[in-house]
């Protein structure tokens, strides 16, 4: 008898779950609040273990054709242009990076068409012994599980959890954009206090980020663009030129924030995934990443064990430790990139470092959150 799920939120972690639901013979639906299913943003990378979660969910070759290898960390420099560390011919290259769009739209073309609901913004929640009732503007429904995959802001994380303290400011805030820019090698720039990222993009396109420290969030410019490049339009090229052929309006700019750690991830049979459960600062590269693996722990716990409260208790045991560790880790890597006052210290070492010794911290060898391996899920339903 197939079982039935509602997941709210349509962003990566959601379809990540919804993908990985019907990999088990679940039946799912997404809701989504936005009125169309896109991802809004710019680039990310996923690491290798992220990549092997997108394996398991069946996803993983076709990830690999929209995506670059890149290497950023491999090429680190200083805002004049210097290297401290610069990557060789032949490198290993292990995170892949893509447009937000393009990974977005891999895992909604493995959703079958009839899953995705727009215009759906969950308003309530009601549980009652073996089922879980949603309301969304303009209907409800029972099923027998609700995955919370709904974001940073989640609804159903204030609803089960209204004692949980709402996001973080970091104190560090971001701009972003994608450039018609081919051919650029993965490279961050140190600066005092900020550091810009760089990930070559699939079809002639880069993605850039200049993350940097601010007293307070929600501070806006009436020009963005000009406000970065008014900020490192004087670093080292491509820089400048990355920023400016940005178009005006596709410059994004973000406050960052994150989540204090959750006591549970899930309440009786609905389960927070992804930034709803462990919003984490983007400094890791890791809070897509970590949704994916959400979801093939919690698909693979769920077909491993019948009763699905118990299940849900599973995944929860399997991932708080990781994801809150890892966002930690974030938390902790944001503060001394952008730290004015640290960074003479981190150059220096930086440039002590013997570059084989670099190299491993960044390699997949060297990096603990990146060699995770993803419990095997059943193989692929037939069905749809
Ligand atoms: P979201 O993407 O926020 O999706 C939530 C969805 O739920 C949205 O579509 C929203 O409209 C919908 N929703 C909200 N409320 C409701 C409701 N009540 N009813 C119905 N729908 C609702 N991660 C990486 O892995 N690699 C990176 O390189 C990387 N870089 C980053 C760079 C920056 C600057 C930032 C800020 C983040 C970065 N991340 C990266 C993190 C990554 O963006 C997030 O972790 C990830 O997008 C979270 O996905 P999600 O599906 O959990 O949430």
């Amino acid at each position: 008898m197939s079982r039935h799920a509602i997941v709210v939120g349509g962003g990566i972690g959601g379809l990540a779950a919804a993908v990985a639901l019907r990999r088990i013979g679940w039946q799912a639906v997404v809701l989504e609040k936005a009125g169309e299913l896109r991802e809004i943003g710019a680039g990310m990378s996923q690491a290798p273990n992220a990549m092997r979660a997108l394996d398991e969910l069946g996803v993983g070759e076709q990830a690999r054709a929209k995506g670059i290898p890149t290497y950023s960390a491999g090429n680190l420099r200083l805002p004049d242009g210097r290297y401290l560390q610069r990557a060789r011919a032949g490198d290993p290259t292990p995170l892949v990076a893509f447009h937000r769009a393009d990974l977005h739209g891999v895992l909604l073309e493995a959703v079958p068409a009839g899953w995705v609901r727009t215009g759906a913004e969950v308003t309530g929640l009601r549980q009652d012994g073996p089922a879980v009732t949603v309301a969304w503007n303009g209907g409800e429904a029972t099923v027998d599980l609700v995955i919370g995959a709904d974001g940073i802001r989640s609804t159903v994380r204030r609803l089960l959890w209204p004692d949980a303290p709402p996001p973080r400011f970091l104190g560090r805030t971001a701009w972003l954009g994608v450039a018609n820019v081919g051919g650029l090698p993965g490279s961050i720039t140190m600066g005092p206090g900020g550091y810009f990222l760089i990930h070559p993009l699939s079809r002639g396109r880069a993605y850039w980020a200049y993350v940097t420290t601010a007293d307070r969030p929600e501070v806006r410019y009436e020009e963005e663009k000009a406000e970065v490049l008014r900020r490192i339009g004087g670093w080292h090229d491509p820089v400048p030129e990355l920023i400016a052929s940005t178009p005006d309006e596709a410059v994004i700019h973000i406050d960052i924030h994150d989540l204090d750690p959750l006591p549970t991830y899930v309440r009786g049979r609905v389960a927070l995934l992804g930034d709803a459960a462990h919003a984490m600062s983007p400094d890791r590269g890791q809070g897509a990443g970590q949704s994916i693996e959400d979801a093939v722990v919690l698909a693979a716990a769920l077909a491993d064990e019948p009763d699905a409260e118990a299940a849900l208790r599973r995944y929860d045991a399997a991932r708080r430790r990781r994801t809150q560790a890892t966002a930690r880790g974030a938390r902790a890597d944001g503060h001394r990139t952008t730290s004015k006052a640290a960074h003479r210290a981190l150059v220096t070492m930086i440039r002590l470092m013997p570059a084989p010794l670099w190299r491993k911290g960044i390699t997949a060898d060297g990096n603990a959150t990146w060699r995770w391996q993803p419990p095997r899920l059943p193989s692929p339903a037939t069905d749809s």
